[in-house]
């Protein structure tokens, strides 16, 4: 077999989480939360599996979700999104990716990355005959270094894929970045996917910016979501996608023969949690205080910390530890300490920066306070 993927092999998060296992090290690797999401939710779900929630959902989505999305939209970021024509349910944010990704890219557009990049943007740039365009991303601050962009935008430039906040670095977009990159688009034929599966996990005196609060910049833009990052339900694989009508009704033909519909009882449960906004508006606060307890917890290490803007992920500096690449790094961490975290350049496979790991700190106060002892020890 001739493999459309030749340099690709099992995901990083998929290693980790397994050697984390093998090993029974404390996993701060994989992002997801090892605590229970809301109870009310449980229930719901619960519910909709004991009635009649068992069969297809509609192709877009349940209905009832939508229009309340519809809604969250048009209060936080002052857009107004058609529930019937604009936003579709899919397989978590990932699903919402590829499909945007394949509805847009021809062979031999250019796509704009900016790395360290999430893994699954590549791949599916490359499947569809794409070329990456990476802009790199540089530490500490990791900002967007605007004259590279323009430099790289031009008309073969198909589309330009953004991420804030940003995993792994924590980065969040300002408002001068988003104009910025309107100004570079302008008078360009390409498109924006803004992935924004942490925009209720922004810290300290940052701001998540959407996408879709620009008009402008919303009429030739994908915007994607996950509902396993805002409700704590990373497993349950639900999130939305977002776009102009005509976008969206590509978008969809792509969708209705890929997966056709998503998980009907999960959304319906969902949809019911979606009355009260006080579990999204309260998780900025509820995952600053998780990182504040991690970084007071691990003063005293000799790893080095640059508070994360947002997301629920830190980034450690080892070089102080250890001269080794990061990759090794990480696996001397799982097999001599007992602790899992993410090699940064695994999302960056350009040019690799070494010396920085990822730690994931959507953890019980209990795995927080183990994982810091070790780290504390090393
Ligand atoms: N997004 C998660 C992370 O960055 C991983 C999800 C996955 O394993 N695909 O850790």
């Amino acid at each position: 077999l001739q493999s459309k993927l030749p340099h690709i092999g099992t995901t990083i998060f998929t290693k980790m989480s397994r050697l984390a296992q093998e090993h029974h090290a404390i996993n701060l690797s994989q992002g997801f939360p090892n605590f229970m999401p809301n109870e009310e939710l449980i229930q719901q779900a619960n519910e909709a599996i004991s009635s009649h929630r068992n069969q297809y959902a509609p192709l877009g989505g349940l209905p009832e979700l939508r229009q309340k999305l519809s809604d969250k939209f048009d209060t936080l970021y002052n857009h107004k999104y058609d529930w019937e024509s604009e936003i579709t349910i899919t397989a978590g944010a990932t699903q919402a990716i590829f499909t945007a990704i394949s509805t847009l890219i021809h062979p031999g557009d250019e796509v704009v990355v900016f790395k360290p990049a999430y893994d699954c943007y590549e791949p599916a740039v490359e499947l569809y005959g794409g070329i990456v365009k990476p802009v790199q991303l540089e530490a500490p601050d990791y900002n967007i270094p605007w004259q590279k962009v323009k430099d790289l935008v031009g008309d073969k430039t198909k589309l330009i894929i953004i991420n804030t906040p940003h995993n792994p670095t924590g980065y969040v977009w300002t408002k001068e970045d988003f104009e910025n990159l309107k100004s570079i688009i302008r008078d360009t034929s390409a498109y924006v996917l803004s992935d924004e599966v942490y925009e209720h996990m922004v810290f300290d005196e940052h701001m998540h910016h959407s996408i879709c609060s620009d008009p402008e910049l919303a009429s030739r833009s994908i915007a994607t979501f996950s509902f396993g990052k805002t409700y704590h339900v990373t497993g349950w694989k639900l999130g939305y996608a977002v776009a102009p009508k005509a976008l969206m009704n590509e978008f969809r033909k792509v969708h209705q023969y890929n997966v056709f519909c998503v998980n009907h009882p999960l959304q319906y449960a969902l949809s019911q949690i979606l009355d009260e906004p006080q579990h999204y508006l309260k998780l900025d606060e509820f995952y600053q205080h998780k990182r504040d307890q991690f970084l007071k917890l691990v003063e005293g290490s000799r790893f080095k910390f640059t508070p994360s803007q947002g997301t629920y992920f830190q980034l450690a500096d080892y070089s102080e530890i250890s001269d080794l690449p990061d990759t090794e790094f990480c696996l001397e961490l799982i097999k001599t300490h007992g602790l899992a975290a993410i090699p940064i350049s695994v999302f960056n496979h350009d040019k690799l920066q070494q010396g920085q790991i990822r730690f994931c700190f959507a953890k019980t106060d209990e795995t927080l306070k183990e994982a810091a002892k070790i780290i504390n020890d090393i």
